[in-house]
């Protein structure tokens, strides 16, 4: 041995893609690549994180106390069973971490969140990917799927990149057909953009299952992304589970008050969540219309639209002539989706602009 050797399922990872916010030649873009809050941040996080800003030769509260007791009562939850994360992903990682090593296989659905390749092959664990139903996810697949191997399942819902929504019955059938072993990862990163009727059923399905962790993000909804603040939800015996392997004070003191306001922020996130809705529901509409040149939006309940190009105009054609309007969006060949591009909802003018170019590039093709 010459040099330090890796795992060799290490080398099997294929790093994170993120999301452009340039042009190949270099030129910056306004990012519909990576889902965040077009509207930005509200005024009360941005204020609690300036506040916090004052002392930063200590420590952040490694219990986050405060973060937690704000979540439980927004969501009527128990506050020693929520954990906290350097973003969600790190509750994913130290989830897959806990319950599966070689020899495990790790489950989870075609056209999942890419996190979930890289959290299975990390621990060495064996990932399994069972098939889509057009591009939604089929329980029947998963559960198909399901071996004696089987430790962990992961499922974003809604779904990122298809923005497609599991109903709460085709959960709680997921849930019950999973053998009680299995830990059950809800991934809800676009929960806060639902409506209330539309919700899962996970936090419920949390509160009493002993295999069930749900988890949320202040990255998405809350403008929070740059702070890296995830949460989430479990039985007191996983949460214990997990905090054995959390980094210690992973959670910033800026980030916990910006967090704490942020979920108390309840206009802001009503606000963020009318204006996806309207303008989601809106370019659709206008995909719709481009049918004819084989252009599909795949229904989506989350902030973006997986719009899928089978004409003449390719979806890598239509992410670069978006390119020339100042927009980067996400071509997703290496998720097995070279046909498809994920366009983050922005604001009215941003939509509107996408809008315009798709439809004179696909007329024009
Ligand atoms: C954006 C996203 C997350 C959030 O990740 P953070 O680490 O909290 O920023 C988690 N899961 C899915 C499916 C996502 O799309």
């Amino acid at each position: 041995m010459t040099k330090p050797a890796p795992k060799d399922w290490i080398l099997g990872i294929s790093p994170y893609v993120p999301g452009k916010s340039a042009a190949d030649d270099g030129r910056p873009l306004v990012k519909l690549s990576a889902n965040e809050n077009p509207l930005g941040t509200g005024d009360a996080a941005r204020a609690a994180l300036a506040a916090a800003t004052a002392d930063l030769a200590t420590y952040p509260d490694p219990g986050a106390a405060r973060l937690r007791e704000a979540i439980a009562a927004a969501h009527g939850l128990d506050p020693a069973r929520v954990i906290y994360g350097t973003g969600s992903d790190e509750l994913l990682h130290i989830a897959a971490s806990a319950y599966a090593g070689p020899g495990d296989e790790i489950l989870y659905v075609r056209y999942g969140f890419s996190v979930y390749d890289i959290a299975a092959r990390r621990v060495g664990a064996t990932p399994v990917v069972a098939p889509d139903a057009d591009y939604a996810t089929d329980v029947d697949a998963l559960l198909a799927a399901v071996t004696e191997k089987t430790k962990v399942v992961f499922l974003a819902n809604p779904n990122n990149p298809t923005g497609t929504m599991t109903s709460r019955e085709e959960i709680a059938r997921l849930h019950a057909g999973l053998r009680p072993d299995i830990l059950f990862v809800l991934d809800q990163a676009y929960a806060e953009y639902l409506d209330g009727q539309e919700d899962d059923g996970g936090l419920e399905l949390a509160k009493n299952a002993s295999n069930v962790f749900v988890t949320r993000t202040f990255s998405k909804i809350y403008g929070l992304a740059a702070e890296r603040i995830g949460w989430g939800y479990a039985s007191v015996d996983v949460i214990d589970v997990l905090h054995r392997i959390r980094a210690p004070f992973n959670v910033t003191t800026a980030g916990q008050a910006a967090a704490v306001a942020a979920v108390q922020d309840t206009a802001w996130i009503e606000a963020s969540r009318a204006h996806n809705r309207q303008w989601r529901e809106w370019l659709a509409g206008e995909v719709a219309s481009l049918s004819n040149h084989g252009l599909r939006a795949v229904p989506s309940k989350a902030n973006f639209l997986l719009i899928l190009f089978d004409g003449k105009l390719t979806a890598e054609a239509a992410m670069k002539g978006l390119w020339d309007e100042g927009f980067a969006t996400r071509w997703l060949p290496g998720q097995g989706l070279p046909n498809g591009l994920r366009i983050t909802i922005g604001t009215e003018d941003q939509v509107r602009k996408v809008a315009a170019k798709l439809r004179a590039m696909a007329e024009a093709a």
